[in-house]
């Protein structure tokens, strides 16, 4: 198929308002030369079987997906990634030939900022935590098999939740994956990944970054924590982090690797990730 004049991209999910994408993909698109648009598609589940026949159509030339559909249209796909299959969640389809290929950059986006933060993997063979049990988690446990780890611990607020994800996960992954308390699941911990949305509510921050210190001393001293909330660029868990004397960073990385994969699968073009972290540090 022939390259579109004016590419057509955005976003759906509900809320929205909030995202970061059309900046990070506004910027892409000049970048590359490209004309075109990033837009926000704020659906809930009545809305999202005619988005799909636009882009089966090439009307919209790709889309990113994020809550609360990221599971529901992994099932409307038809062909999906590897890895957006052992997640379990699509956050970018793309169009081939009229079909709808399902893609999860986030996994990729997530090993790409850890090894670039830490390339000497010091979490290889060892114990790594996951604290969340929802999208974010599901492709955190998939990228810390991708990249070496020993064994997955995960903890979440509601149990239940990360008992399924530890079962779910056992069976698809060749890695010891299992569900512990809070306390039990950092204590000894070689890399902690924050997947929850604690710290995203600014009323709370300073309470999240207190129990961050708290849970954080339970680790091993050398211990590594990458907080996936990027807002602000060093939120309030990976404070707390660093308050116990912790190596700690923010998510800012994985978005903008996550958000260079998904652009590349769309329009074949890849943007440097500094010019995209800039512009999202700009209006942050
Ligand atoms: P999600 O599917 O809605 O899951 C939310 C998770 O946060 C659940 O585990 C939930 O626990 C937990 N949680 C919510 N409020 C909590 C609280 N007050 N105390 C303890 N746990 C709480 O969301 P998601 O897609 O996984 O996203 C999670 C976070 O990762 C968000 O902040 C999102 O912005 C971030 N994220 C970042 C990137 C990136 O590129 N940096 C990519 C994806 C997501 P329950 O199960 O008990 O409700």
């Amino acid at each position: 198929m022939s390259e579109p004049a004016f590419w057509n991209l955005g976003l759906v999910g509900s809320p929205i308002s909030h995202s970061r994408s059309p900046i990070i993909h506004g910027a892409a698109l000049k970048a590359s030369g490209l004309s075109g648009e990033y837009l926000l598609y704020e659906r809930d589940t009545d809305g999202l079987d005619e988005l799909l026949d636009t882009l089966r159509g090439g009307v919209i030339h790709g889309l990113n997906v994020t809550i609360p559909h990221k599971e529901t249209l992994l099932r409307h796909c038809d062909e999906l990634d590897p890895l957006a299959e052992l997640v379990g969640a699509v956050n970018t389809l793309v169009v081939r030939d009229g079909r709808i290929v399902g893609f999860n950059t986030d996994v990729q986006g997530l090993e790409t900022a850890l090894l670039s933060q830490w390339p000497s993997s010091p979490w290889r063979s060892k114990r790594c935590t996951v604290y969340g049990a929802g999208g974010a988690a599901r492709a955190a446990c998939v990228a810390l098999r991708n990249i070496g780890a020993g064994e997955i611990v995960i903890t979440n607020r509601t149990r239940k939740r990360a008992q399924e994800l530890a079962r779910l996960m056992s069976q698809r992954l060749d890695i010891r994956c299992t569900a512990s308390n809070t306390h039990d699941a950092f204590r000894d911990s070689s890399l902690v990944i924050q997947a929850t949305s604690l710290g995203v509510n600014n009323r709370e921050q300073e309470n999240v970054a207190q129990r961050a210190k708290e849970l954080m001393v339970l680790t091993d001293p050398a211990c590594l924590l990458m907080d996936l909330v990027y807002s602000p660029a060093l939120p309030p868990f990976a404070v707390g982090a660093r308050a116990a004397e912790r190596q700690a960073v923010g998510g800012l990385g994985m978005l903008v690797y996550q958000a260079q994969r998904a652009f590349q699968l769309w329009t074949g073009k890849v943007v440097t990730t500094s010019l995209l972290e800039e512009v999202v540090l700009a209006t942050t």
